[in-house]
């Protein structure tokens, strides 16, 4: 079997796997984006998929991500794509993010806020942006801690070219649903809080992967974050 094929067979079972984990929700399938993990894979896995109708792909690695977009970017397979920065933003690469993604799931802290706004008002973009939180409040991790999160969200709220859709998070626990539940539960239950407390709409809730994305969706995800069931296992990074 090649790689288009592999790939095709993949994403296709990853596809029907979260059809089932949304009905057994009883949402409406519209409800939920799969996000392709991408990173580590080649561009051409990408093209691959995407001229099978994947529309959203997920990028880590500043570097990595915008030598794909550059790379895709007259793919006619490719032009639909919408690219989402899920990975740790250092606010020294603000400038390479700001205003180059559809979402960028990974604010978490004032400082990175007040970068990617500069980026966008110098590049005249808006930028929707998710809070990550650090829903296990775990030391080594990105992500504001939960009792910080309501003065973070002022803070995004005071820059005009950021546009806060939402939160995500990345639990202590994953490959293991039953355990990464609570986590993905406590996400959602800081979303309805924020949302009241800013009475605005905050509609995305980021969470979910190969291994708990159908207890994420029973939870109220409405973006799942899926590199390995689709791509296979990632080469390791080269430093
Ligand atoms: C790599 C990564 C994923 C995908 O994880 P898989 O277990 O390969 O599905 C999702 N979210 C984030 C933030 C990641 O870094």
């Amino acid at each position: 079997m090649n790689r288009q094929q592999e790939l095709h067979e993949r994403w296709q079972s990853v596809k029907e796997r979260l059809a089932s984990a949304v009905a057994a929700s009883g949402r409406h399938p519209s409800e939920i984006t799969l996000v392709a993990v991408s990173k580590l894979h080649e561009a051409a896995d990408i093209a691959t998929l995407a001229a099978l109708g994947q529309v959203d792909f997920g990028e880590n690695y500043v570097q990595e991500a915008c030598a794909k977009q550059q790379d895709l970017l007259l793919n006619p397979a490719c032009q639909q794509v919408r690219w989402h920065f899920i990975g740790h933003v250092q606010s020294r690469k603000a400038a390479q993010v700001g205003g180059a993604f559809a979402l960028v799931h990974t604010v978490d802290s004032a400082k990175l806020a007040q970068a990617l706004e500069k980026q966008c008002l110098a590049v005249n973009k808006r930028q929707p942006v998710l809070i990550q939180v650090n829903i296990g409040a775990e030391e080594q991790k990105s992500g504001v801690m939960a009792a910080a999160l309501p003065a973070l969200a002022e803070q995004v709220l005071a820059c005009p070219h950021l546009d806060l859709q939402g939160l995500m998070c990345l639990p202590p626990v994953f490959d293991n649903g039953a355990l990464a539940r609570p986590y993905f539960a406590q996400l959602r239950a800081l979303r309805d809080d924020l949302s009241t407390r800013l009475a605005m709409p905050l509609p995305h809730l980021s969470m979910g992967m190969s291994g708990d994305f159908a207890e994420a969706v029973l939870e109220g995800a409405t973006l799942v974050r899926i590199g390995t069931d689709i791509f296979g296992a990632r080469p390791p990074k080269k430093l």
